[in-house]
């Protein structure tokens, strides 16, 4: 605190460590990961997010493959320090009460960035107020609008009970957390004595924001009816008249700063719904995608607003597995707190790496082994693919023509692959894609080893990202926004075999870092082609008859990918671009 110039970064998802179910996916996993990078390069930050004193669930599996949820158990006070700070929102004409929990990341240097996990669980507030920080991404919109007033207007109000006065900016980490920018409004108006909004608080407050959109698929951004707005935040709110927010003019004067004018009800209020993407979109002065690729896409999709990319990054240290860390120390002293060292590991003997990546290998498998009773051989080319269970991440399309799969593997070169993944509660067609990988499992269980892992988290996360020999990635193009598990198995020395789509269109240099599937068209078909056309005529041949080549590309995986997409260069990115602009 002090006099630093302090980022504030907000996030509806934060994973921190395996043990706190306080994330969903990669959203969060970025979070954290952009935190930890903060705190090694000593940037002020303080952190806000929910406490999700259930999480967002613990995944169980019946032996068809469907997927039950249970609420996460997990002691809250065993990570996190209770502060004495307490503030209130009103929501629906009831005041809720708000205290939060501390966590502390610390840098390689002992520099501390510190996260508050805001909670509504307190004895004043009502029985289900005390639920509203309960469930990640649980509830109906009612509780998701209540849960984000919490994040935004709680938040802002918790960092100045903590003494935060002296913030440099805000950043909203997804549009969740952009009802922030009226809290930021009302200070503006009280500060000045006023009960409406002028121009020039809308121009104090877009200057102290930052906004980073993650994806172009639409349920990732979150839009309530107005009239629901209405009720949950005004007008008998404790704010400024809300009907402000509501009003034609205001809005018109928020984007008539913007030069570009469009009719209000196409911004704000579509079809009488407020749309928190246009709101952070409206009042932040610097906006970007997560990938070159996603930033032009979000510039069709929302034409009138300037957006840049910062392309996304995993924090490396967090990553990499422990036996090759102890590769890196000793060939790349110092790779943690520079990253950009890692270009060096193309001196890295091959034996050497190919040794430690068995390492990594065989507990992996024996993991897997343990946990499903398949066993898995070590010496097989194994493929890892570990995601959300969403449907637009494909987790099938391996399995497009089973016959054709299995002829390779017999034909060319065996192998076995190992997936992972959640489903949304209330996503059913990604709890039917996982009872599919299930179906062809049991289909395939002659000739093609397939596991399945329960409860995908952090720790399996880099258990798997490092233990593979092939990294697969299948989403739709273009609705991967950047994707950060590739970079995670790069970090490993593990090559992507990957649709051109997000990091990847970045990342990606043919037979170099990994390999391409299909042309990055929304075709399905032609990309499932391209995908037994290039395990069968490249990636099997080589792992087996030209392994001195395989382990180059491996090499190079570290050496050109690990190097950049790491969130050290992307924190760098932000501050010079965004933060201290
Ligand atoms: C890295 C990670 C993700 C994100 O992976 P994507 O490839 O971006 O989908 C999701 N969940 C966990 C547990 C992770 O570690």
């Amino acid at each position: 605190m002090g006099n630093e110039r302090t980022i504030a970064y907000f996030s509806m998802e934060i994973g921190l460590e395996a043990g706190m179910p306080t994330y969903s996916g990669g959203l969060g996993i970025l979070a954290g990961d952009t935190i930890r990078s903060a705190a090694d390069l000593k940037v002020p930050m303080v952190a806000m997010t929910l406490l999700h004193r259930r999480g967002y669930f613990y995944q169980r599996l019946d032996p068809e493959g469907w997927q039950r949820e249970e609420p996460v158990q997990w002691v809250v006070e065993d990570f996190l320090e209770k502060m004495p700070h307490r503030v209130s929102v009103t929501m629906d004409g009831r005041s809720v009460h708000i205290c939060s929990w501390r966590y502390e990341v610390v840098g390689i240097g002992g520099y501390k960035v510190p996260v508050y996990f805001l909670d509504s669980d307190l004895q004043e507030n009502s029985e289900w107020d005390r639920t509203l920080t309960h469930f990640l991404y649980g509830g109906d919109q009612y509780y998701r609008l209540c849960q984000e007033v919490i994040l935004g207007i709680g938040g802002v109000r918790m960092l100045r009970a903590l003494s935060y006065h002296n913030i440099e900016r805000f950043h909203m980490n997804e549009g969740h957390a952009s009802l922030l920018t009226l809290e930021l409004l009302d200070e503006e108006t009280k500060k000045a004595g006023r009960k409406s909004i002028t121009q020039d608080d809308i121009e104090a407050v877009r200057g102290k924001c930052i906004f980073t959109t993650h994806t172009p698929v639409p349920a990732g951004h979150d839009q309530f009816p107005i009239d629901l707005v209405r009720r949950v935040i005004g007008p008998r709110g404790d704010f400024f008249d809300m009907e402000d927010v509501f009003s034609a003019d205001l809005v018109r004067r928020i984007l008539r700063s913007r030069e570009t004018f469009r009719e209000m009800k196409d911004i704000l209020q579509s079809e009488n719904v407020l749309n928190l993407t246009y709101l952070a979109l409206s009042l932040s002065h610097y906006v970007n995608g997560v990938a070159k690729k996603h930033g032009e896409v979000s510039r069709l999709m929302f034409a009138e607003y300037i957006i840049d990319a910062i392309t996304n990054g995993v924090h490396a240290a967090t990553w990499v597995s422990e036996p090759f860390q102890e590769l890196y120390d000793r060939h790349i002293p110092g790779w943690k707190q520079d990253n950009f060292s890692l270009r060096y590991a193309l001196s890295i003997p091959k034996k050497e790496v190919w040794d430690v990546h068995n390492r990594a290998k065989k507990r992996l498998i024996q993991y897997v082994n343990h946990q499903t009773n398949i066993g898995m051989d070590v010496d097989l080319l194994t493929i890892g693919f570990a995601r959300r269970a969403a449907t637009y991440k494909r987790v099938d399309l391996l399995f497009t023509d089973i016959e054709r799969l299995s002829e390779i593997s017999s034909k060319v070169g065996f192998l076995q692959v190992i997936y992972a993944g959640k489903a949304h509660p209330q996503d059913q067609g990604g709890k039917e894609l996982i009872k599919r990988i299930f179906q062809v499992k049991e289909l395939l269980k002659k000739d093609i080893k397939i596991a399945y892992l329960e409860n995908y988290d952090m720790e399996f996360g880099k258990m798997i990202v490092s233990g593979v020999d092939i990294w697969l990635n299948t989403p739709q193009p273009p609705l991967e926004a950047s994707g950060t598990s590739g970079m995670k198995a790069a970090l490993n020395g593990v090559p992507s075999l990957s649709v051109l789509d997000g990091w990847w269109i970045e990342g990606h240099i043919e037979g170099i870092t990994g390999w391409s599937i299909g042309e990055g068209g929304p075709d399905r078909s032609k990309d499932a082609i391209s995908l037994y056309e290039k395990l069968e005529q490249v990636v099997l041949p080589m792992f087996y008859q030209d392994r001195d080549r395989f382990i180059d590309v491996m090499l190079h995986c570290i050496a050109l990918n690990g190097s950049f997409f790491n969130t050290h260069r992307m924190m760098q990115q932000y501050v010079l671009n965004a933060y201290f602009r």
